[in-house]
């Protein structure tokens, strides 16, 4: 470890697990697998966890299983920022596509979907450190600034969302940095600890009732509604339902769901503690920020404001994290020059799962329920889909909800190999450039 940038201490894992590891509170001595359940949850993250603790909720059996760690996927390795609404289809003009109507009921949902999960931390006595400071989102050139002021205007027509746009010229109140265009501030958003939360939607599942078994990789599914048949390394379960919430690590076992899905890498580093002045400096009201970059940077201070996590899309291939880290302190640098000399603590990485539409997708195949796609933003959002399928298998609510049932479209030859993936990101960072070049 020979360049200047890595901290002594560096390590190659979230900074996240520092406070909660997934693999210390899900230990590979498992529990056995029973031999039948009423719902088998594939995938131990936000989506599976939140399904499973409504269920458990209704008394309703469920069994979790994953691959790895309960927990041991994006949700406990993510920036953990979280809003209401101002990434749903993020570039998908909504009104346009799905018509005003049920537009305006996907934005009022996600911002249920946000009030939900601060109802889960508060009734499950979950301390994931969340803090409501509201995200600032950066505008990487004056043609987007514009795009941020209609989605402003947009948002707080649809739906009453406070948003305030921030001119160039008061943008330093935001972020310590000339490299924006302005931008707005979203208020009803903010942080928290993914880790810590994951761990707590586990504890709070298994609380209700729910079984969870780590460690357990699903390798087949049989069978159909009323007596589906799931195997794994350790023993067969039957099940009257499953549901699939294994997103940008889905694999071969739902090979429908994981030609509609593209897996993308994100990356995040963790700086070393930073003096008190600079951290005012960069982040002054503590938002959590994000840009408007078709390859897009993300950062926050950690929850006890001592240290910078920033995150983008460093490779468009899988890579490790000490490769990744000299890419993102580049990035970072750029945005926080004052930030040449810092060192990095953590480098660590994820995967995300895109839709080819961009939007979120709950649903019924083969009688198999689905909570997947985030494209980058499911703290929120797939739990509240979890939350929903679970309504749907109690037959707990009347009204589907917003996202339930909207087309998943594939593309043909696609199998779920984003082989892609680094002509389109080459190509998406060069319009970014072009975009800032024709400022
Ligand atoms: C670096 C990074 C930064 C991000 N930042 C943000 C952010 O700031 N805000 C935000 O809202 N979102 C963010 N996201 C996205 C967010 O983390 C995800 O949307 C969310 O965690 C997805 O939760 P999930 O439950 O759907 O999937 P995951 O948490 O990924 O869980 C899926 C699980 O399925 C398991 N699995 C797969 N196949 C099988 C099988 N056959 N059998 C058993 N188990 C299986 C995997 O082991 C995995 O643990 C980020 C993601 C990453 C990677």
């Amino acid at each position: 470890m020979s360049a200047p940038i890595f901290a002594p201490d560096f390590k190659e894992t979230p900074y996240w697990w520092e406070a909660a590891d997934p693999a210390a509170a899900s230990p590979p001595e498992t529990p056995p697998v029973p031999d039948r359940t009423d719902v088998a949850i594939i995938g131990g993250g936000y989506a599976g966890l939140s399904c499973a603790l409504e269920l458990a909720r209704r008394n309703i059996a469920c069994v979790v299983f994953d691959a790895e760690p309960i927990g041991f996927g994006a949700s406990s390795r993510n920036a953990g920022m979280v809003s209401g609404g101002i990434n749903v289809g993020k570039g998908v003009d909504l009104t346009a596509t799905y018509g005003a109507e049920r537009a305006k009921a996907m934005i009022d949902e996600a911002g249920q979907a946000y009030g939900h999960v601060e109802q889960i931390l508060e009734r499950e006595g979950i301390d994931a450190k969340y803090q409501r400071f509201g995200r600032f989102v950066g505008a990487h050139s004056r043609q987007q600034f514009g795009v941020l002021e209609r989605r402003a205007a947009w948002l707080a027509e649809t739906s009453g969302q406070s948003v305030e746009v921030i001119p160039e010229p008061r943008q330093r109140e935001e972020v310590g940095t000339d490299f924006y265009r302005g931008g707005i501030v979203v208020n009803r958003a903010g942080g928290l600890h993914p880790a810590l939360f994951v761990r707590g939607l586990a504890e709070a599942a298994e609380r209700a009732g729910a079984k969870l078994i780590g460690h357990t990789r699903v390798e087949a599914i049989s069978g159909g509604p009323g007596r589906f048949l799931l195997g794994t390394p350790r023993g067969n379960i039957e099940a009257r339902e499953v549901m699939i919430a294994t997103n940008g690590y889905t694999g071969a076992v739902t090979p429908w769901i994981r030609r509609r899905l593209i897996p993308v890498a994100s990356f995040i580093v963790a700086t070393e503690e930073l003096p008190e002045k600079t951290v005012a400096e960069l982040i002054p009201k503590k938002r959590v920020i994000a840009d408007t970059k078709r390859i897009l940077y993300y950062f926050r201070l950690s929850p006890d404001g001592r240290r910078l996590l920033f995150g983008g899309r460093a490779r468009f291939t899988q890579v490790g994290a000490r490769t990744s880290a000299p890419i993102l302190h580049r990035f970072m640098t750029s945005v926080f020059p004052q930030l040449a000399e810092t060192k990095l603590t953590h480098a660590w990485t994820g995967n995300v799962a895109f839709a080819f539409d961009f939007m979120p997708h709950l649903g019924t195949h083969e009688g198999m329920h689905y909570a997947v796609a985030c494209n980058g933003s499911g703290v929120i959002m797939q739990t509240w889909l979890g939350h929903q399928v679970a309504l749907k298998i109690a037959g707990g609510t009347n009204r589907a909800s917003a996202y339930d049932g909207l087309g998943f479209p594939t593309r043909p030859l696609y199998s779920g190999r984003p082989w892609f993936l680094p002509a389109i990101g080459a190509w998406y960072r060069w319009r970014d450039r072009i975009d800032r070049w024709l400022d």
